[in-house]
């Protein structure tokens, strides 16, 4: 088991794929990826499976693939299909747990993954959900932060909305369900869609989830009042479609989720990581593309996993490694306090 030095379990990995991204959303990556993270840096699938073995086996529950664009990357079913073999504990090995500190008593004797999820804006997803679904994968979560063909444009620099409306249709088709659905609320850039992206969540059967922006804008021009605060969100919602609570504690899960009162299908799930800190309760680690270990996604120092698994370290070792960055996760996000050191790298490049 994972534990970090203030006692929270690490259960859920996020690994980017690539920090390159078709898209130039304006709160993430407005001018495009620095060329930074290429080809010899980023992790090879090889690399990648077997970090996740390592993880799944120190009892990583959920690997969540994201980047930049995770379907950027050529062959992601190839990929799924690796990982998702983790979901048999025949396949992840017991000889960790024979090291001195595993406790005999552990519930992860018989290591498993259980949930395998992307994140992605929806590129060529219409052509690929089934085939994803078909290589292992359980869910998928597509962003969407407009409705408005021109808005949807001035937001991600591109004009695709309807490619990721008919990515949200393919996955639902196949199966990818629930199919969750990301908006990055800004104020004056799509608040006023608040109501209308409730309506289609409704319409379409989705798990909507409402995140407040951060400061991981590469261009760093987040300015705390273009953040609309979950409490807002989740007002304006209610006002026109009522929300009951659906769980009274969110438990390690970043948003509080929400049903129509009415009874009509889709979920409306609020992350406020600004106005409402969830850290506290932080179950995540992140990999990036060019296999450097974060903590947190406000981390300002990496740990260099790749070089470690390069330099020919030995299983041993590289739990070692994994273990005493786990250790010196950070307590909590400094968003609000008036030091605030921006992160090392930003949203494109550590992994949503
Ligand atoms: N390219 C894929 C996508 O857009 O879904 C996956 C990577 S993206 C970095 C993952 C998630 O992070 C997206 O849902 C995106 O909206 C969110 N995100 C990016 N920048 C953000 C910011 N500054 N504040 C809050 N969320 C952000
Ligand atoms: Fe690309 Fe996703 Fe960032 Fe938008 S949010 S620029 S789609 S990585």
């Amino acid at each position: 088991m994972l534990t970090d030095s203030y006692g929270r379990q690490i259960r859920d990995l996020r690994i980017s794929l690539t920090d390159r991204c078709n898209f130039r959303c304006f709160y993430c990556l407005p001018d495009g990826e620095p060329p930074l993270a290429r080809k010899a840096t980023i992790l090879t699938f090889e690399e990648i499976v077997e970090i996740s073995e390592i993880f799944v086996a120190l009892g990583i529950e959920k690997i969540r693939l994201t980047g930049g664009e995770p379907l950027l990357r050529k062959d992601v079913e190839r990929l799924v299909e690796k990982i998702a073999r983790l979901k048999d504990p025949a396949n992840v090995s017991k000889e960790l747990l024979t090291e001195p500190e595993a406790n005999p008593k552990s519930e992860i004797r018989n290591p498993k993954l259980l949930d395998l999820a992307l994140t992605t804006n929806g590129h060529t997803l219409d052509r690929r959900a089934e085939a994803l679904k078909q290589a292992g994968l359980d869910r998928v979560t597509v962003s969407l932060d407009s409705l408005d063909p021109a808005n949807f444009r001035d937001l991600t620099g591109v004009d695709r909305l309807a490619e990721t409306l008919a990515a949200i249709a393919a996955a639902k088709r196949a199966g990818l369900e629930p199919v969750r659905v990301n908006a990055v609320v800004v104020r004056g850039r799509n608040d006023h869609e608040i109501v209308a992206l409730a309506r289609f969540a409704r319409e379409q059967a989705l798990a909507m989830r409402f995140i407040e922006y951060m400061p991981l804008d590469s261009k760093n021009e987040w300015d705390r009042k273009l953040v609309v605060s979950g409490r807002e969100i989740r007002q304006t919602i209610d006002a026109v479609f009522p929300l009951v609570l659906s769980e009274q504690t969110r438990g390690s899960a970043t948003a509080w989720k929400y049903a129509f009162a009415d009874g009509a299908p889709g979920e409306i799930g609020i992350i406020a990581p600004v106005t409402e800190m969830f850290c506290g309760a932080c179950s995540r680690i992140r990999l990036t593309a060019d296999g450097q270990l974060r903590t947190c996604l406000f981390s300002t120092r990496e740990h260099n996993l790749r070089d470690v698994l390069r330099g020919g370290a030995d299983r041993a070792e590289i739990v070692r490694f994994i273990r005493e960055a786990v250790n010196r996760k950070e307590p909590r996000h400094t968003i609000n306090d008036e030091q605030f050191a921006p992160a090392s790298r930003s949203m494109s490049f550590i992994g949503g």
